[in-house]
């Protein structure tokens, strides 16, 4: 029995449809916030997060167009302050705005300075997309004992960090609830592209072909995360025809949606309240 009832109104999706996949393409907008939070310019060695702007993020917003994909963008809020009208386009095209740190930091100590970097990167999310902005992912999957308490209190809806499952679920925060889409390093670009690996696209293709395979018959759930940074993304014109040939892999397939953590987990969540 396909796993997943879709109870979602948006867009083109039928009531009640079955869904035996659902595709979380993600994007963590990784820009220069992560130097200048370290506190240096973002040039030479130390250039590679500038690739965003005007070579990775056209061309994953181009095959996103072509293949009429809504995706979830994972940004820090310090992107909104440098480049609000780039924020606003990927908005305009129909995709999710979700916060991923405040300049890509290791989540302060101290409870006061990390509930500020939350509060200020959802505001500068929110004033530049126009959207509630309810997801997150947390810097290099990085979290303090506090970290999802205060993701509720903040107001967020879900977190996009955890390593521990293959399919979404919903975490109980002191007397509320987290749904949480956990990640997992097999289809994280950053994973078999970085320098220890190095993959070629086409063997890049099979590794998440074969990850596309068996989740669709076993967990029901593929995310997929995507940087349009230099070095260990997955944007540059070779490597974009790996995550291009997974898209048409997927689109073979029976069953398979293409779904925004928004969407998600809006699904997740009323399945968990009635298990
Ligand atoms: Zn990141």
């Amino acid at each position: 029995m396909p796993p997943y009832g879709w109870r979602t109104t948006g867009l083109a999706y039928s009531e009640n449809e079955a869904v035996q996949l659902a595709a979380f393409l993600s994007v963590d907008l990784d820009g220069v916030s992560i130097e200048h939070g370290l506190g240096v310019q973002a040039i030479g060695q130390h250039s590679l997060g500038r690739y965003t702007y005007d070579w990775g993020l056209p061309r994953i917003l181009r095959l996103f167009r072509v293949e009429q994909i809504a995706a979830t963008f994972f940004v820090p809020g310090y992107e909104a302050i440098l480049h609000p009208t780039m924020i606003e386009d990927i908005a305009a095209e129909g995709h999710e705005i979700a916060g991923h740190g405040w300049q890509h930091e290791d989540p302060p100590t101290d409870l006061a300075s990390e509930r500020r970097n939350m509060e200020q990167t959802r505001a500068a999310l929110r004033r530049v997309s126009g959207q509630l902005v309810i997801g997150w992912r947390c810097p290099n999957g990085r979290k303090t004992n506090h970290t999802n308490s205060l993701l509720r209190a903040v107001g967020f809806q879900y977190d996009s960090s955890e390593k521990d499952r293959s399919r979404p679920y919903t975490m109980t925060v002191d007397t509320s609830k987290l749904i949480e889409l956990p990640t997992n390093i097999q289809v994280l670009d950053d994973a078999a592209l970085n320098a220890d690996q190095m993959l070629p696209p086409r063997e890049l293709s099979k590794v998440w072909e074969r990850e596309a395979d068996i989740s669709y018959e076993r967990s029901h759930y593929l995310p997929l995360i995507i940087h349009p940074r230099a070095l260990w993304g997955s944007c540059t014109a070779s490597r974009i025809r790996a995550i291009e040939s997974l898209i048409h892999h997927l689109k073979s397939k029976a069953g398979v949606r293409f779904v925004t953590g928004s969407e998600l987990s809006a699904v997740e969540g009323p399945r968990f309240e009635n298990a």
